[in-house]
């Protein structure tokens, strides 16, 4: 008998990429008729072949299960590898050994190792007892159980709020990789340059690993205004702007196609790959702007045309 086909790392993916890869953001939805619009969703975006999708994860008993619902849907439904967003929040270390061991038992060998955020309304992160501070511990002991696992590890192009200066977070960055992570995927920015000067100053103070770019579309000024208020990304005057067009779909469009641009300048720039939280929406992902976008870069074989 053959043994199970065991999904292949980001690592390997990106080491051995002939095109810079894609990789879609999902959220686990919170009941069953979510989960069934969730699985209509990846249907529905299955022509555009994602290299690996991840998917995020909620802390605390029911959002866990939730997390672990929608990486066994997206497993079963192909969308492979998928990587595991795992964080400290509320976890003593013991607690973390056991979902990791249990990560590892389903298959999954990919694993998005976070800190968290502290809770809504508090400034800084307080470990659980006994818990891990910070996403670099995280990182080693993943490494020192599951040697296997690959870990990706946040990146902060416009700095980590919580952070004293940009270089302070790039050491902290660096540490994470010195842990053991393998890749870093930034947080969303709507500015280019900020992402290549970050990288330069990465490069700089000897960051090797790949780091893909993290991109989000934003359709409307009030998308935008919780875009910035979980990542504090620095908006353009020109992107602010085009969103307040008073027709919902010129501001939709107007905020696909800022998107779009992002994504020619960064492949030109010569990304590894593009990292789209696309947050289960299918639309944005089929609209014919964005694939004709993909399709500059990436061989698309069964694409549907005027699928929005
Ligand atoms: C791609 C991506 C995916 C995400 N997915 C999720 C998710 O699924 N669920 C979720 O809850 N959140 C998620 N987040 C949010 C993330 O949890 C927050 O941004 C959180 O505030 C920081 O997490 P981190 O892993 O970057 O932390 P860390 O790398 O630990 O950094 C946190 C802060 O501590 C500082 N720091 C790091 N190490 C040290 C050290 N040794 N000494 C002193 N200071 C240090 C850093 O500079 C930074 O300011 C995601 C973020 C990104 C970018």
């Amino acid at each position: 008998m053959l043994p199970p086909m065991t999904p292949p790392t980001i690592r390997d993916l990106l080491a051995e990429r002939r095109q810079p890869t894609l990789s879609l953001e999902f959220y686990p939805p919170k009941d069953p008729p979510g989960f069934d619009l969730l699985r209509n969703s990846i249907e529905r975006m299955r022509p555009v072949h994602p290299d690996f999708v991840t998917c995020t994860y909620g802390a605390g008993g029911s959002s866990r299960e939730f997390s672990f619902a929608a990486w066994d849907l997206l497993s079963q439904m192909g969308f492979t590898p998928v990587v595991a967003h795992l964080t400290c929040v509320g976890a003593s270390r013991a607690d973390i050994e056991s979902q990791i061991h249990r990560i590892h038992a389903t298959g999954i060998r990919n694993i998005m190792a976070l800190r968290g955020d502290p809770p809504r309304g508090e400034t800084t992160f307080t470990p659980a007892p006994d818990g891990l501070a910070y996403a670099s511990d995280l990182v080693a002991l993943i490494k020192s159980i599951h040697p296997d696992i690959c870990c990706g590890v946040a990146g902060y192009p416009e700095t980590h709020p919580e952070a004293s200066s940009p270089a302070e977070d790039l050491r902290h960055l660096k540490g994470k990789l010195d842990a053991g992570a393998d890749y870093v995927n930034t947080q969303l920015f709507f500015d280019n340059d900020a992402f290549f000067r970050f990288l330069d100053d990465a490069r700089a103070i000897g960051i090797e690993a790949p780091i893909l770019p993290g991109l989000m579309p934003v359709a409307s000024p009030t998308q935008l205004d919780r875009a910035i208020g979980f990542s504090q990304a620095s908006v353009p005057d020109a992107l602010r702007a085009a969103l307040q067009a008073p027709d919902p779909e010129t501001a939709r469009a107007a905020g696909l196609t800022w998107m779009i641009n992002q994504i020619d300048g960064l492949i030109a720039g010569g990304v590894p790959g593009i990292h789209l939280y696309i947050l289960n929406q299918a639309r944005t992902l089929l609209d014919p702007v964005l694939t004709a976008c993909l399709a500059r870069w990436r061989h698309l074989p069964s694409l549907p045309t005027g699928s929005a």
